[in-house]
């Protein structure tokens, strides 16, 4: 159920209600909109207890929270919510763009490869130190030591960071160095990890599983704000299908398709959605142009030499030049490209 408070409604009265809400064994999500706030009482409420709070004075109406997804659904936050960390922002009109080599491979590669990003315009930087890869032979990731060249890059550049975590034992470790906490496609039903990042307050970028339908992918997003964190961003990254001429097949139909149902910032990854880099930069403009709130994009100062998906890596030249072209898109349209 969507408690929606009164206009003017005091902390004292908001507090109220989150205690009345509980008493009915429900947990309770404050969320404050810009027009009113509203407590989203969530549980297994079958309704009970609605008639009690739709008494209380300072209550506008109890109204009931029809999709599974109870906190990541528009109906109960309509206006949608931007996810902002140093100068990364999105959501609401607001472009961010993440951009980086698919591995922390070495100091000088991390730093270089910021440097190169942040000169054509990307807000944040992207490195895996901790890599889930298909072979248990291919290279697994520098570690905390990649966290620390990406920390290193972070106070060079000043670009955020967003990093992958990949089990609950590292999210502490993670949370440590990074502005930004990535959960795999592979790991997007892993619920004991979504719960670890929902218990911190930095923002998670959460992919859809290969697999995943859109409500198991906004499922997984509950898993996080359930815990309290609020910060979630959606990130599609290509869906597995009959297709082999591309590595995933990347839905852009996901972005309108979310926007309707999530208030959640949604984004895209054109790198892993093809698998190719000479298709990232149209597809990065069709994101931009089908509404996405950012873009994360594979950036190689020398993708032949990339110790993880150099086929999809951009150079630094392509990518000065998509971003050129997600920004005149972004003009077009009307959104802010930061
Ligand atoms: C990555 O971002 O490098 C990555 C492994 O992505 P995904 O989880 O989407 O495969
Ligand atoms: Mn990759």
């Amino acid at each position: 159920m969507i408690v929606v408070m009164k206009h003017g409604a005091t902390e004292a009265m908001i507090q109220k209600m989150v205690e009345r809400v509980e008493s009915l064994g429900l947990k309770a999500h404050v969320i404050v909109g810009t027009e009113r706030t509203v407590i989203a009482a969530v549980g297994d409420d079958r309704d009970q207890g609605k008639e009690s709070l739709e008494t209380c004075e300072e209550v506008e109406q109890v109204v009931p929270i029809l999709a599974p997804y109870k906190i990541a659904s528009r109906e109960t936050k309509p206006e949608p919510s931007i996810v902002r960390v140093r100068d990364l922002a999105m959501g609401g009109g607001n472009i961010g763009i993440i951009a980086g080599p698919c591995s922390v491979e070495s100091e000088e590669q991390i730093l270089l490869s910021a440097q190169q990003v942040k000169a054509a315009g990307a807000t944040a930087l992207r490195g895996g130190a901790f890599k889930p890869r298909t072979s248990p032979y291919a290279f697994q990731g520098l570690k905390e030591l990649g966290l620390q060249y990406l920390a290193a890059a972070r106070d060079a550049t000043g670009l955020a960071i967003v990093t992958e975590v990949m089990t609950p034992q590292h999210v502490e470790m993670v949370a440590k160095y990074a502005d930004v906490l990535q959960i795999g496609a592979r790991n997007m039903q892993n619920y004991h990890l979504l719960q670890a990042v929902g218990e911190i307050r930095k923002p998670v970028l959460l992919k859809r599983g290969p697999s995943a339908t859109m409500e198991e992918f906004l499922l997984a997003a509950e898993y996080i704000l359930d815990q309290g964190n609020q910060e979630v961003i959606l990130c599609e990254r290509g869906v597995r299908t009959f297709e082999t001429h591309t590595r995933f097949t990347l839905p852009l139909a996901s972005v309108p398709y979310l926007h309707e149902r999530t208030h959640l910032p949604v984004i895209i990854d054109p790198s892993h959605g093809t698998g190719i880099a000479s298709l990232v930069p149209s597809m990065s403009a069709a994101a931009v142009a089908a509404g996405a709130d950012g873009l994360i994009i594979e950036v190689h100062p020398d993708p032949k030499k990339a110790l993880s998906d150099g086929k999809q890596s951009l150079t630094p030249e392509a990518f000065a030049a998509t971003m050129a072209t997600c920004r005149r898109v972004a003009d077009a349209l009307g959104y802010v490209l930061s």
